[in-house]
């Protein structure tokens, strides 16, 4: 049986070091760091992780700024929007909730958000500075990914890794994340053949494929660090992973659940960067 990697405990954790470091910003007087979160239309799923971004910015006492837009906005107006956040210098981080509606241009929208505040590290500047092992925003969920593999105190160096996956938001970032830690890694995609032969060499599984139960118990290494990044839905409308979890948690060392594993902490990392943020405006 393996060991369940908390998610919900390690992003605590993080956010409670935050809370810390931002009270000690409030008792120097100092211009607490602010995130500012659009939302455009009704969607229930963005509207429920855009409140956990916001509950989790209030609870580390940073400023928050929820800004609401209809479904029917012109992307015109949106990009106007976002330059007066990236002209205010009262907000640190930018992050537009995706997906976005269909007659706006989701490319067009993350260029429009300025480098030094693209907390989700979606900005093409960002995510060419990652490659090139440069200083930038980290996106989050790859991040939280590195938090949670490294909270079991295992070494990543030297390990095998193989993510299952290659969007640009969590597949591709992460193996970058996992190659700067001299993991040898493998990407994974929906044109491998045998996926369980590959899943099988693993010592890291990352799972981010967006299908329940894609990865069986007989597709783990025994003792493997399994990450569970999927969050699909049931017919009966509960969330589940890409991992069989009941099958692969006989088989891993650790596994983290859903919900409560990666989800939070892609919260946690949007804090981090927020803060990253308020630091080198700050420091300038
Ligand atoms: P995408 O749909 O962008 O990418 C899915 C990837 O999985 C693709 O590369 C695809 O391959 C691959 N794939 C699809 N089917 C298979 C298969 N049968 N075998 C192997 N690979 C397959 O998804 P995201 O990366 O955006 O998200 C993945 C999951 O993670 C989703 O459930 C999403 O909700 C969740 N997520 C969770 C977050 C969190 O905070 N916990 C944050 C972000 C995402 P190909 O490229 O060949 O099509």
């Amino acid at each position: 049986m393996s060991t369940i990697i908390d998610g919900k405990a390690v992003s605590l954790q993080i956010k409670e070091e935050l809370k810390e470091k931002i009270a000690a910003i409030k008792a120097e007087g100092k211009r607490l760091p602010c995130l500012a979160v659009i939302i455009v239309g009704d969607n229930p799923a963005s509207r429920s992780y855009v409140r956990g971004k916001i509950k989790a910015a209030e609870f580390t006492g940073m400023d928050s700024r929820l800004i609401e837009l209809p479904e029917d906005v012109s992307e015109a107006a949106l990009l106007e929007t976002i330059a007066g956040l990236n002209a205010d210098a009262g907000v640190d981080g930018i992050l537009v909730q995706l997906p976005l509606p269909r007659h706006i241009d989701e490319s067009r929208v993350i260029d429009a958000i300025v480098p030094e505040k693209d907390v989700d590290g979606f900005h093409p500047v960002n995510v060419a500075n990652l490659w090139l092992g440069r200083k930038c925003f980290v996106p989050c969920t790859p991040q939280g990914i590195i938090h949670l593999i490294e909270s079991t105190g295992e070494r990543i160096e030297g390990k095998r890794a193989v993510v299952v996956g290659r969007s640009n938001i969590v597949g591709k970032p992460v193996a970058k994340l996992l190659l700067d830690r001299n993991a040898t890694v493998t990407i994974a995609h929906s044109r491998t053949p045998d996926l369980g032969a590959v899943t099988r060499e693993a010592d890291i599984l990352v799972a981010a494929v967006g299908r329940a139960g894609v990865i069986t118990g007989d597709m783990v290494k025994p003792g493997a660090i399994v990450i569970d990044v999927g969050i699909n839905r049931t017919a009966d409308g509960h969330l589940t992973g890409d991992v069989d979890f009941a099958s692969a948690s006989e088989v891993a060392g650790w596994i983290t659940p859903v919900p409560g594993g990666v989800g939070p902490m892609t919260i946690a990392c949007l804090m981090l960067n927020t803060y990253s943020a308020w630091c080198a405006i700050s420091e300038r």
